[in-house]
């Protein structure tokens, strides 16, 4: 017999009679018979004290029939700890009842069919949520396989996705969508996944973005079907909605949120505009060299820095910039595009937004009649997003960049666990990571 600490009196009786045995493991319902540590385990006999027990069946005074061992994994310390649970077997004392024996249940301690502790449980959805744990990983400190782990989180996770009142309070939300497998979609359905994200702000105006759910498919259907589901008080609070550039969300929105103004995310935009100034430069050099961009052309010399934002531009590469402009008249429209897509970023560079707003209507007023196709295509783009465009300076900067962080997680997740072959564990999983189950 050993102590786990010092204190105990008795520490070399087969039973210590001490309370703060009990209070060390610190397990509800049962008192500590006996510990031994071994190399690599800690083992640790439990039992519950003496009480009369009822039949579950008829209800009549149960008499005492021994006990059995029941063997539990419970939260890892310097070593894996192993609890002995000499779990009370009774008898009915009714010979006509049908029951004979039952065995005791201590639902605090474990669950009827349990193998892992109930706080080993909570402490392995902490991991889970806050550790970057995998089950794999779980399953080696407890002592057990990845199924018994999984078998003992799955229900509560369940549980939790299961609580409405997760999605209480949520006025802004985002939409967007991942790719979660790259196998047969006839074997695991879809390959891609819409994700619903909370964005709201807290009372400093921060952004703590909160992964709500992920559904099969990326279709403007699957978001407005999960928005049906959610209930008119949900809906009704919606007031801000931000999405890509994708017009299936945008009809979800419209249809099914019609109190939220949809907000267009910024970072898209300024991407929309990055892409045409690369399709003008492609097409400008193709035409001139009649081949596309290689070392040495000076066009594609310069792609890195036609990307980056006007004012991050060191001296050096703006003198770069201006002698590959230079060096044929053609390439002025390259330069063009390039100033189009800089007034684009300023518009949302702005300290105050009514000057971001003007810049940004100019844009709508104007892009559409530039002699650059491109940037043609770019301005008739945004007209026809022209609303949810222009809603991000009326909706203090609302934009969907929380649900790009959320997908950072989704994708760190899904390395840590190699891949995922249930769409229903890998909804769980992520809505854990990604906050989706903290009430
Ligand atoms: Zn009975």
């Amino acid at each position: 017999m050993l102590h786990p600490t010092s204190g105990c009196a008795s520490a070399r009786s087969a039973f210590c009679p001490c309370s703060r045995c009990d209070l060390l493991l610190g397990l509800d319902g049962v008192h500590v018979e006996h510990v031994e540590r071994g190399d690599e385990v800690l083992v640790v006999t439990v039992s519950s004290p003496a009480t009369p027990a009822g039949c579950p069946s008829c209800g009549v005074v149960a008499v005492g029939r021994g006990r059995r061992q029941r063997l539990l994994h419970d939260v890892p310390g310097a070593t894996r700890v192993l609890i002995v649970w000499r779990q009370r077997v009774w008898r009915c004392s009714d010979a006509e009842c049908l029951r004979k024996t039952f065995v005791e249940q201590l639902p605090t301690l474990v669950p009827r069919r349990g193998s892992i502790t109930k706080r080993a449980v909570a402490w392995a959805i902490g991991q889970l949520r806050r550790e970057h744990a995998t089950i794999a990983g779980l399953a080696r400190q407890l002592g057990t396989s990845w199924k018994t782990v999984w078998r003992a989180v799955e229900p509560e996770l369940v549980r939790l996705a299961a609580d409405e009142s997760r999605f209480e309070g949520v006025t802004t939300l985002g939409v967007d969508e991942h790719v979660w497998h790259h196998v047969d979609p006839r074997t695991r359905g879809p390959k891609e996944l819409t994700g619903m994200v909370d964005l709201t702000r807290d009372e400093h105006g921060n952004t703590r973005a909160r992964l709500l759910d992920l559904v099969p498919g990326r279709s403007g259907k699957a978001y407005a079907s999960w928005l049906g589901e959610r209930g008119e008080s949900f809906r009704r609070n919606v007031q801000v909605a931000a999405l890509d550039p994708f017009a299936g969300y945008k009809t979800a929105i419209d249809d099914k949120l019609q109190d939220a103004t949809a907000v267009l995310d910024a970072f898209h935009v300024v991407k929309l505009g990055t892409a045409a100034v690369d399709e003008v430069r492609r097409r400008v050099q193709q035409d001139t060299l009649g081949h596309r961009g290689r070392k040495g052309d000076p066009l594609y010399g310069i792609q890195t820095i036609l990307r980056a934002g006007a004012e991050n531009l060191t001296d050096k590469q703006r003198a770069r910039l201006t002698t590959a402009i230079e060096v044929d008249p053609v390439h002025d429209e390259v330069f063009v595009a390039w100033q189009c897509a800089q007034q684009l970023r300023s518009a949302y560079h702005q300290k105050d937004l009514a000057d971001g707003r003007r810049i940004a209507e100019k844009i709508v007023e104007s892009f559409h009649t530039c002699p650059i196709p491109e940037i043609a295509r770019l301005g008739r783009t945004l007209r026809r997003w022209r609303s949810a465009f222009l809603a991000y300076f009326t909706t203090s900067r609302a934009n969907n960049g929380g649900t790009e962080a959320v997908n950072g997680i989704i994708e760190l997740h899904r390395r840590l666990a190699r891949g995922y072959r249930n769409r229903n564990n890998y909804r769980l999983r992520m809505l854990l990571a990604a906050g989706g189950l903290t009430p």
